[in-house]
């Protein structure tokens, strides 16, 4: 069976990646592409739920997403740090999967996990690539690694027009539904029963919305998620590769300008 990816997104808790790039996710999924995800923590610590709650909700979320893999790598939530050990499961994950694309969080991160799981992933993503790093595995370096945005906002590289996968990207982050807020209700943890979060509120949902509209906003598109690559882009041909970017989007989205 074949296992290679064309991309492997890691997230620092489960709904990470849903809120942060789950809509690129969904279209790449939706252009045939190998896409695949992983969570450095089962989400133990986080204030609502519990981890078994969150298994079942990534999986809910995984399939909406169109995810050829979802793994866990079981690191202690609240205790992530850039350790050989930890390292090396990141290691064994890419060279397993060996993505062509790497996604990992931005370093400027409200939330301190997510900072330190940006430096181990991406130092991990660099000695995947160090043949005297022994794991019993080929070597193997993604291609790029990509950035995505965290609470803190960024200047991207470039924006991903996920206009026609918002909805989806919507539908995987109500998977978790002991985390957002759940207007329906229906089988869901009533918001009353447990404390409230930074996201739990429909203010979150909101906050996530007008997020993808900004960045939307950025290339003329109604939604978008922003990427940051550390390197410079390199580009054998510019008029090709800007001649895949339709001159008509403008018109397009604001058809009354
Ligand atoms: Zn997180």
């Amino acid at each position: 069976m074949q296992e290679s990816l064309d991309v492997l997104a890691i997230g620092t808790h489960p709904d990470d990646l849903e809120i942060t790039c789950g809509g690129t996710l969904v279209l790449l999924a939706n252009c045939e592409y190998r896409v695949g995800a992983a969570d450095l923590t089962a989400g133990e610590l986080g204030t609502r739920g519990s981890a078994e709650i969150r298994a079942q909700e990534t999986a809910n979320a995984s399939r909406v997403l169109k995810l050829c893999v979802r793994e866990n790598l079981n690191i202690p939530d609240g205790n992530i740090e850039n350790t050989l050990e930890n390292r090396l499961r990141v290691i064994r994950l890419i060279r397993r999967y060996r993505p062509r694309l790497l996604m990992i969080p931005h370093w400027e991160e409200r939330h301190y996990d997510h900072v330190r799981a940006s430096l181990l992933l991406a130092e991990a993503a660099f000695q995947s690539g160090l043949p005297k790093i022994e794991t019993g595995q080929a070597c193997f370096r993604p291609f790029r690694t990509l950035y995505y945005q965290g609470r803190m906002g960024m200047r991207p590289s470039f924006v991903v027009d996920i206009s026609a996968t918002f909805d989806a990207k919507m539908q995987a982050i109500l998977s978790y539904r002991s985390q957002f807020h759940n207007s329906a209700g229906s089988g869901a943890l009533d918001d009353a029963d447990e404390p409230q979060t930074m996201i739990s509120t429909a203010y979150a949902l909101e906050v996530i919305e007008a997020n993808c509209r900004y960045y939307g906003a950025m290339i003329g598109a109604r939604y978008g998620e922003p990427f940051l690559l550390k390197e410079s882009l390199e580009i054998s041909d510019p008029v090709a590769f800007f001649r895949q970017i339709p001159d008509t989007k403008q018109a397009h989205v604001f058809p009354a300008l």
